[in-house]
């Protein structure tokens, strides 16, 4: 079964379809050519928000594109990247996460147990920057946030224990 995506995603389908869209217009304006994969690559990056690893769409796309590699992935993942509309999350271990919510600003929530990353949007942390800019007299140009806890179907999964 899949972990419910709590919160504020939404969850319609017309948020997901505007977000493709959007993406794919943005790819079309840099003149990068679409190819099949690089279209069920992008979607399954929006439809998913699981921020996967690479490897994880190389597997979930695997039957769909038997002769993909996964380098084709990150080649993917990097034209993505470059173009602004996926960014990649690293948490200092080897694998890094792409996340292709982009149009919001928003922060994550990452499961200690399980590793799920879960969206969340606050409206600004401006001024936590220039309180930062103001104690260290750095020019401060973006910042992380992350939160770490216990996801509610490993809490489940602990009670039922
Ligand atoms: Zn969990
Ligand atoms: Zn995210």
């Amino acid at each position: 079964m899949l972990p419910e995506q709590s919160g504020c995603h939404g969850g319609t389908m017309n948020r997901v379809q505007q977000r493709i869209n959007t993406a794919f217009d943005k790819l079309k304006a840099t003149g990068v050519r679409i190819t099949p994969q690089r279209q069920a690559i992008l979607e399954y990056l929006i439809r998913s928000m699981k921020h996967p690893t690479a490897d994880e769409i190389y597997k979930a796309l695997s039957d769909r594109f038997p002769n993909m590699s996964v380098a084709t992935v990150y080649n993917n993942l990097r034209v993505f990247k470059d173009i602004g509309i996926v960014s990649e999350l690293t948490f200092g271990d080897a694998s890094s996460r792409y996340d292709a919510n982009i149009e919001h600003p928003h922060y994550h929530v990452i499961c200690k147990s399980c590793g799920k990353i879960v969206d969340f949007e606050y409206p600004s942390l401006a001024e936590l920057e220039q309180v930062a800019s103001r104690h260290t007299g750095f020019t401060i140009d973006h910042h992380r946030l992350e939160m770490y806890g216990t996801c509610q179907d490993c809490e489940r999964k602990k009670a039922a224990e």
